[in-house]
């Protein structure tokens, strides 16, 4: 989901990184706070400059809080044992990164409701200082943006629109009304498709009215939104179905393997034409020494084909191409999610046990729901 990010400092423990696309935020919020917000609350009595610095405070105070909303998500977290690999910050502002799902609907319910309320007590705690003392009128004006700005965000997460912490809590509601993940899941991700579409459309009429930074943000997350509400069901569907099954109840045994000494040419020939697979074993002799794709003859000119063997060109095993046959079948999916191959070697040892294709983990998948649904 990221790309370029960087390791700021660690938090209780977490790791608060920030992706390069954040760099737009900041950058977002500084300016409209500097040219919008501050000389209009401060009634332009102060030079430019300051204004950038005032927003330069408020975009470090935007940073702060969502830091503050996904620690309380993550503290929550790991209260019950689940693993957060970190938090970070990016376009649409921060998420606390979980590596497995919570397995009950109250722990999905207290996780996501800790940071609304989180970012809620925050926003009275700043209300409260703000009018507790007099202070300088920058100041006051800071810490009154930074006070709204948590109500906001309290306020934007608690709309029942999966992912958002709204939908999260929504979810839980009914997984535990009815003890059916997938149920809650797919009602909890629709009011999400459908908060995301009002998003968009409300984004395209701001841009009709002129308002084209304020538009093309909703028009953004709103997509941003879509995506995740869709992929989030997906995901619950795959993993539940995947969860538990070893790679070798998928796994061909007995697959069709090449010899090391034949050329491209009767590779592509008396193989890849014939069984249309794009990745082979390549065994002499009963060992493994590696495998052939599709990917590495591309490296090879068409006229090369009847000199250069399949020998020179293999790929050793490694873990990107092969697993071991306990492997998790969800592992093996990301893993090929990862490197983009549809199949992988099935090793122990130096030994090819088979092969497990991607199509045949997706076939399980639609024959598992299938009776599933069917049994429900
Ligand atoms: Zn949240």
């Amino acid at each position: 989901m990221f790309g370029n990010r960087i390791t700021l400092f660690k938090l209780f423990g977490f790791a608060v990184r920030v992706d390069a696309s954040w760099v737009v935020l900041a950058v977002l919020v500084t300016w409209s706070l500097a040219k919008g917000w501050f000389p209009f609350a401060l009634r332009g009595s102060y030079p430019d400059s300051f204004y950038w610095l005032l927003g330069a405070a408020g975009a470090i105070g935007l940073f702060a809080s969502i830091i503050f909303h996904e620690l309380c998500h993550s503290l929550v977290a790991r209260k019950y044992g689940l693993p957060i690999s970190g938090i970070t910050l990016f376009i649409f502002g921060g998420v606390a990164e979980m590596e497995e799902q919570p397995e009950s609907a109250r722990v999905e319910f207290l996780m996501a409701a800790a940071g609304p309320a989180s970012s809620f007590v925050l926003s009275l705690m700043l209300y409260g200082a703000g009018a507790a003392i007099q202070w300088p009128a920058p100041i006051a004006a800071v810490i009154s943006y930074l006070a709204s700005l948590n109500a906001l965000l309290a306020a934007f997460n608690l709309v029942p629109a999966f992912p958002l912490d709204g939908g999260r809590i929504l979810r839980a509601a009914l997984w535990g009304w009815k003890d059916n993940l997938r149920w809650a899941t797919k009602i909890a991700s629709q009011t999400g498709s459908i908060f995301s579409i009002a998003l968009i459309l409300w984004g395209f009429w701001a841009i009709l009215s002129g308002n084209f930074i304020g538009g093309l943000w909703r028009v953004m997350i709103g997509m941003f939104l879509k995506r995740a509400a869709d992929m989030s069901y997906q995901q619950v569907v795959v993993s539940r179905a995947l969860q538990g099954e070893p790679v070798s109840r998928f796994m061909r045994a007995d697959p069709v393997t090449v010899p090391p000494h034949i050329t491209v040419a009767e590779l592509v020939e008396d193989y890849a034409y014939r069984y249309h697979y794009k990745m082979f074993p390549v065994v002499d002799d009963g060992r493994l020494l590696g495998c052939i794709s599709t990917r590495q003859l591309k490296d090879v000119p068409r006229e090369g084909w009847g000199a250069a063997t399949v020998a020179s060109l293999l790929e050793k095993c490694s873990p990107d191409n092969s697993v071991a046959p306990e492997t998790d079948a969800m592992r093996a999916l990301a893993k090929m999610n990862q490197t983009g191959a549809s199949r992988l070697m099935v090793v122990s040892g130096e030994r090819l046990l088979g092969i497990i294709a991607l199509k045949d983990m997706l076939q399980f998948l639609s024959l598992k729901m299938e009776l599933e649904e069917n049994s429900r």
